[in-house]
């Protein structure tokens, strides 16, 4: 394979850049042209497609955004957009394609794949809800945000002896929630994947003040519920003081962590072994500390799994 490209697409992700980085570095070393596509499959269905040189990745791969722009495209997930993309994949003779992003970007991935053109994703999503790999590209730094925003709300609540609830990213996954509670020292994590009754939360909270402990920190996942909506649930049936804090896009802000520098590095550099190999279809991921690589279809497929046993084992940290 002679010419790959590589697009960012979905939601950015810290971590993003430096895996475009070990793309292009990657693909260079087995002498191939590594072409960048601009604002993801919207950017390709228009043939937004120019040349990565070692300046561009160089510049931005320690900070988080992405140099290629991402978007969503609803046209490509038409048979016409998916036409168009390929017409421009073939304009500009790429014979291999990786995409980095989200499981929609990989069902993409998938579909472009069985027109027959090689495409391997890289995950790249905060939430870190792609099952078939243990870690996403920016969830690392995403939890990092997080805690040290949890640090900072603590120390006000505590002033005023409150209750400060933070509500951070995840529809239907609470992974962020959950590390960033346990590594801030959350006293209740409310995430989609544990339904709590709000009663039984907030006569906890009750029971801390009773005990003399006026300052708690709750996490809540957004697919458990709003911040300001539990805040009056709690208000409205306790007598404890409490405030809500929606962290919202700084948690996807920010330089990429080391861990997440690296995995994206291994991502890049396993992505482009796969497409050297004319092994398209493929999504990379890392289990058990190694880094793996699965079908699309399984990728998009496996459904999300969650850790109870840390969540639990947060119940029995914040018990005394
Ligand atoms: P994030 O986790 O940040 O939301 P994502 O990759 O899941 O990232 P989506 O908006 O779901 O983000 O998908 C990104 C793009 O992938 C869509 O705008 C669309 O162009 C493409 N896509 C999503 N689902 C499909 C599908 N079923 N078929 C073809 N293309 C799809």
């Amino acid at each position: 394979m002679k010419r790959i490209g590589v697009l960012t697409s979905g939601g950015d992700t810290p971590g993003m850049n430096a895996a475009i980085r070990s793309v292009f570095k990657t693909g260079v070393d087995m002498d191939m042209q590594v072409m960048g596509i601009y604002h993801g499959y919207k950017g390709l269905i228009e043939g937004r497609v120019d040349y990565l040189g070692h300046a561009d990745v160089e510049s931005k791969m320690h900070k988080g955004g992405t140099i290629l722009r991402t978007a969503r495209s609803e046209e490509f997930k038409t048979k016409e957009g998916q036409k168009r993309a390929l017409n421009v994949l073939r304009a500009y003779g790429i014979e291999g394609l990786i995409v980095i992003g989200g499981d929609g970007s990989f069902r993409g991935a998938d579909v472009l794949s069985g027109y027959g053109i090689p495409v391997v994703g890289i995950p790249g999503t905060i939430d870190n809800d792609m099952g078939y790999t243990d870690f996403t590209i920016g969830f690392d730094t995403a939890v990092n945000n997080v805690m040290n925003e949890i640090y900072k709300i603590r120390d006000t609540m505590r002033a005023h002896d409150r209750v400060g609830v933070i509500e951070v990213m995840g529809h239907r996954c609470g992974d962020i929630a959950l590390w960033a509670g346990i590594s801030g020292a959350a006293d209740l994590i409310l995430v989609p994947e544990r339904p709590m009754p709000w009663a039984e939360a907030a006569d906890m909270l009750a029971a801390n003040k009773l005990r003399g402990q006026l300052t708690s920190i709750v996490m809540i996942a957004e697919g458990a519920g709003k911040a300001e909506d539990f805040c009056k649930f709690v208000r409205e049936n306790t007598d404890v003081e409490i405030k809500a804090t929606v962290l919202g896009y700084i948690q996807r802000g920010g330089n990429p962590s080391a861990f997440d520098r690296v995995l994206a590095a291994k991502f890049g550099q396993r992505a482009v072994e796969l497409l050297a190999d004319n092994n398209g279809g493929r999504a990379v991921g890392i289990s058990k500390n190694s880094i793996i690589d699965v079908s699309l279809t399984e990728a998009v497929e496996t459904k999300d799994r969650f850790d109870d046993k840390l969540y639990d084992l947060n119940t029995i940290m914040a018990k005394f």
